[in-house]
């Protein structure tokens, strides 16, 4: 049988990394959305698009090809894992993933992925609108302190160069605009189960919600 697992929730609030080991442990496939928009944002950037251009945006997202493999994010067949990462992309995502057209490509995607075989899948609108009947709807969260400071942690860990500051402005800035877009913003699903992350560790947040799967 096949079974779908959304985990929503906003910038940082560890849903990759615990989307990754709840997969690996469930011997399921892990389907990061984030990344998807991230690698249709930065063929936008590279192409230099001016996304007010919706016509143009519309062409360009209809003719890329967005790929997930063994945790490899492919753009057009290339290999663009780290570069989607970037501050430069993270500063435009969430203005990319707010245009309809964009998220009507990507959402017919994400559906098509998880009609082939069980899924945990995450992102901000994947309980409320991707996968609406999902057999287990997770909310993560956690405060925009501890957001940002394992986010700052991260990227310093891959070596990039950013400033505390500059990762709790992108942080609240990508929250705002992902909850007041028009199409799908960020909510947590009426019958999804709020999670809170502050102050645990990833073991505890990864058996807490191994419980609610089992429940
Ligand atoms: O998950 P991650 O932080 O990498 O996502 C990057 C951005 O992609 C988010 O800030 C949001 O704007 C957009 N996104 C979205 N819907 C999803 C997943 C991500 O709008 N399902």
């Amino acid at each position: 049988n096949r079974i779908a697992i959304a985990i929503d929730g906003p910038a940082g609030a560890g849903k990759s990394t615990i989307s990754r080991l709840i997969a690996e442990k469930m011997g399921i496939e892990y389907i990061d959305t984030g990344a998807m928009y991230r690698a249709i944002t930065l063929k936008l950037i590279n192409k230099g698009v001016d996304i007010s251009d919706i016509q143009k945006v519309k062409d360009i997202v209809n003719s890329t090809k967005v790929e997930l493999v063994n945790g490899r994010v492919y753009l057009d067949e290339i290999d663009v894992t780290e570069e989607i990462r970037m501050p430069y992309v993270s500063a435009k995502v969430s203005d990319v993933a707010a245009i309809p057209c964009v998220r009507e490509r990507l959402v017919h995607l994400q559906r098509e992925m998880a009609k082939k075989t069980s899924v945990i899948m995450d992102g901000r609108d994947i309980g409320t609108n991707v996968l609406k009947d999902a057999e287990v709807k997770i909310y993560l969260t956690a405060s925009v302190e501890e957001r940002a400071k394992r986010r700052y942690i991260e990227l310093k860990n891959k070596g990039i160069d950013v400033t505390f500051e500059e990762i709790c402005n992108d942080i609240k800035n990508r929250d705002n605009i992902d909850t007041n877009r028009e199409v799908n913003p960020l909510r947590k699903a009426d019958d999804a189960v709020l999670v809170d992350t502050t102050g645990k560790s990833i073991q505890q947040v990864v058996d807490e919600i191994i419980s609610i799967i089992k429940e």
